[in-house]
């Protein structure tokens, strides 16, 4: 008689395969795509997340031309997106006459949130925890004596109190010095370490304790200078008309901010970083204001040039989660060259204001397919059925046309089969 199933996430990975083989109905050659775990392998992949069967391709390319604070830098970034990487390679090139970028941040700290309800008198509960400060701190500070002993961990305490509940709730916050680490495991463990103190002092009840992604106490900025020789006067004043556009209007602002994740997110994949929580910070922060705005701005100084400005909460680790064990993400971050989480935000800020600069250009000039055109090309005519062998006739006789769809492709395919 046979026993009960394995669940699957006790399955050995060839189990797991065999398994989804047969419940989805998978060739052999499809399941064959899952074997291969790159630098991943199949025991990290496997040790990352839950029911691994494989890992998800992305393309990696490199931006050239960055100058970050007087420094060459190599950016890799990994997405699947076209023009993305020459867009940033592109911008980089004409802010170098300048300098390049020019880029700082706040420092490495992290906020955690614990929520307190039914303290008897949320004023008082209030600040009866600051009164407490200095122990609730050292209970905190003797979670992760490493971070302490490299001059992180917590350094304050912000009290505050949300009234528009039915119950007023009390929300502390726990800022945290997480230096190169983006913090969030670090964070979330010192906020429940302190939970049951806060319980004591205020005779109220913890409810959540985690950290908050809106990590405006770690902002990375960037700024850089697009001469009006390089770019034309135009150019300028379109760029400055389209930032304007996206500060009044938030579906527009939505698609500018985009642009510049496209950036950002690329090289936060590459380096083995949180893109979801990076992703959450960005979109928060340029919310805050209470109308959704761009992270960055575009104006004309007095020459005539095109002043480039970025501000965004850049939560990134050189160090912890998966940055530390991701094969190719640690040598990444060799190329990128960032010795510490803020040099590599100053990096990403710069990233992100390359693209955005680049998408603006397209837009306010010559339109943004112009650029996209060939690869879309290429894209179509691989969905088409195209081989290396015709390819590249394919995409210049769509482009030729000015006809670049699915149906024009699969008849170029079919003409050419029958000569
Ligand atoms: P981690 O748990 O690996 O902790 C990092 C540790 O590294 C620190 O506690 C410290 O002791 C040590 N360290 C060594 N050298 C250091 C240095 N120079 N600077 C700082 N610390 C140093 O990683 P983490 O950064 O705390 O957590 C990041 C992970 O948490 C990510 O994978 C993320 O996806 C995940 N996460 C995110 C959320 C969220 O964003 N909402 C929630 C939970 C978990």
């Amino acid at each position: 008689m046979k026993g009960p199933q394995k669940p699957f996430y006790k399955k050995s990975m060839k189990e797991r395969h065999s398994t989804l083989q047969i419940s989805a109905s998978l060739s052999d050659e499809e399941i064959e795509r899952y074997k291969k775990f790159g630098s991943l392998g199949e025991e990290l992949s496997d040790y990352f997340i839950e029911n691994s069967i494989g890992v998800m391709e992305v393309p990696l390319g490199i931006a050239l031309n960055f100058i970050v604070n007087s420094r060459e830098v190599i950016v890799p970034m990994a997405v699947e997106e076209s023009s993305v990487v020459a867009a940033a390679s592109y911008a980089a090139k004409l802010a170098r006459p300048s300098g390049g970028f020019f880029a700082t941040t706040s420092g490495s700290i992290m906020i955690a949130q614990i929520q307190l309800l039914n303290c008897d008198d949320t004023h008082g509960a209030r600040l009866k925890i600051m009164e407490q400060k200095d122990e609730i701190l050292t209970l905190a500070r003797n979670q992760d004596p490493t971070l302490e002993s490299l001059g992180g961990g917590p350094c304050d305490l912000q009290v505050r109190i949300l009234e528009n509940s039915d119950d007023p709730m009390i929300i502390v916050h726990l800022l945290v010095d997480t230096k190169d680490a983006m913090g969030a495991n670090t964070v979330n463990t010192m906020a429940e370490s302190i939970a049951p103190l806060l319980e004591k002092i205020t005779n109220g009840q913890v409810c959540l304790r985690i950290i908050s992604n809106l990590a405006d106490q770690r902002l990375a900025r960037s700024r850089c200078i697009i001469k009006k020789q390089d770019i034309g006067e135009d150019t300028v004043d379109g760029v400055v008309r389209a930032y304007q556009f996206a500060k009044m209007d938030p579906y527009r602002a939505a698609t500018h901010n985009k642009g510049i994740m496209n950036g950002i997110s690329a090289v936060v994949l590459a380096t083995g970083n949180d893109t979801r929580a990076v992703e959450a910070g960005a979109h928060a922060f340029a919310a805050k204001s209470g109308q959704y705005s761009p992270l960055t701005t575009w104006e004309k100084n007095r020459d005539g040039d095109l002043i480039g400005t970025i501000e965004l909460p850049l939560a990134v680790g050189t160090v912890g989660g998966t940055v530390s064990l991701h094969p190719k993400a640690k040598t990444n971050l060799k190329i990128l060259g960032a010795e510490t989480s803020e040099n590599l935000a100053e990096i990403m800020a710069s990233v992100g204001l390359a693209q955005n600069f680049a998408a603006l250009r397209a837009l306010a000039t010559e339109g943004i397919q112009a650029g996209h055109m060939k690869l879309h090309a290429k894209n179509i005519a691989i969905m088409a059925g195209a081989s290396s062998g015709n390819l590249e006739q394919i995409v210049s006789r769509m482009i030729a046309e000015g006809n670049i769809r699915l149906d024009r492709a699969k008849e170029i395919i079919k003409e050419l089969r029958t000569f």
